[in-house]
């Protein structure tokens, strides 16, 4: 069976996505895509070759009978929108993050999701198909390490744009670990506290950079995070586990080893596209195959919906210094 994808979105990652599931995965074919900026959806069906309709926007595409599945890779405040009407039209749908912007956007989501009556959202929190991840999971679901005590995570990037705010820290970057972390640990936040080192000189005037994230969860497990996107050197995702009875690591992206000039040396990514790349095939490829058989799994629409939740609360902690308490409903039965 062939599904029969329509993208909404076809900017930098919904190109890119389009090309993987062209070009490497099986299963799936691209029939329909749309963008607010139509020429742009143009060009992604001529430069990748594909036999795809472009519609003039994401209701005529959910809509279509050519479309068997949609994927939300459009800007985040246009998620909610197109993710609501895929559930109304009963189609699964892989939603980039953000899952909505605001946690009452995934509350309503997740409503939808219960009142269809199955499992329609898959979220694209792709570390959880990295292998480095997963064999930190395994450790920890194994008990290898004992019970996880304490996390010291950095996310680095080399640089940001201009318009990459204080707050996007916490809802662009940080947001994939809120997801990591409650995923590989079973756990959920129970509060957070934002603080501020000195300012690289390399950042501009309106973000504070670095920023240290402490979490703490319901099981007391004590969470440091360094967010950090003008470190110049790369594109950096540490991650250490220490556990009663030992320490994981995340495992270093493979690359070659040089001794040359009296010095040993590695590469270090600079373009995050390529530290993930694995990961993100494997997760289009879950979508697809759990679109085929229609038991999606996954990051689930609840996933989407406890990382903004715990965004929120990190932005207020920001803000306000403070150690913020981080209030997460209970977890319906359908999301068990
Ligand atoms: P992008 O290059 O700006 O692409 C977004 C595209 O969506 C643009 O072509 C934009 O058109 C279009 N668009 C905006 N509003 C739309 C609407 N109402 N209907 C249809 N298309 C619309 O952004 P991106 O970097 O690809 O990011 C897209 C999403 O993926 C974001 O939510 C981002 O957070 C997420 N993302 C996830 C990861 C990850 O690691 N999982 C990495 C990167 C991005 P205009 O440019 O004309 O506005």
């Amino acid at each position: 069976m062939t599904i029969h994808i329509g993208i909404i979105g076809t900017g930098m990652i919904g190109e890119e996505h389009a090309r993987r599931i062209t070009l490497q995965l099986t299963g799936a074919t691209i029939t329909a895509v749309t963008d607010v900026d139509q020429e742009q959806a143009r060009g992604v069906v001529e430069r990748l070759g594909l036999a795809a309709e472009v519609y003039p926007d994401g209701a005529s595409l959910i809509a279509s009978e050519a479309v068997d599945a949609v994927m939300v890779t459009s800007w985040g405040p246009t998620h909610e929108e197109y993710v609501l009407a895929a559930i109304e039209a009963g189609k699964p749908v892989f939603c980039e993050k953000p899952l909505a912007t605001t946690a009452d956007g995934c509350r309503r989501i997740i409503e939808a999701e219960q009142a269809a009556g199955k499992r329609l959202v898959q979220v694209g929190f792709m570390r959880r198909y990295d292998s480095g991840y997963q064999l930190m999971k395994e450790a920890i679901d194994t008990d290898r390490l004992g019970a996880p005590l304490m996390v010291h995570a950095a996310h680095r990037n080399p640089e940001v744009p201009e318009r990459y705010v204080t707050p996007m820290a916490i809802h662009d970057t940080l947001i994939h670990e809120l997801d990591t972390f409650r995923w590989l640990l079973d756990d959920d936040y129970k509060n957070a506290q934002v603080v501020f080192p000195r300012k690289t000189r390399h950042a501009h005037s309106q973000v504070a950079d670095p920023q240290i994230v402490m979490l703490e969860t319901v099981k007391g497990v004590r969470i440091d995070v360094e967010v950090f996107v003008n470190c110049r050197y790369g594109y950096d995702i540490q991650c250490e586990v220490v556990g009663e009875e030992g320490v994981a690591r995340l495992p270093e992206p493979q690359s070659l080893q040089f001794r040359q000039s009296a010095q040993r040396s590695n590469e270090i990514l600079m373009d995050w596209k390529k530290r993930f790349a694995d990961a993100f095939s494997v997760e289009l490829q879950a979508f697809i195959d759990g679109a085929a058989s229609g038991t999606l799994g996954g990051p689930s629409s609840w996933d989407g919906y406890a990382a903004a939740i715990a965004g929120d609360v990190c932005v207020r902690a920001q803000e306000s210094g403070a150690i913020e308490p981080i209030l997460m409903p209970e977890r319906p039965a359908f999301y068990a």
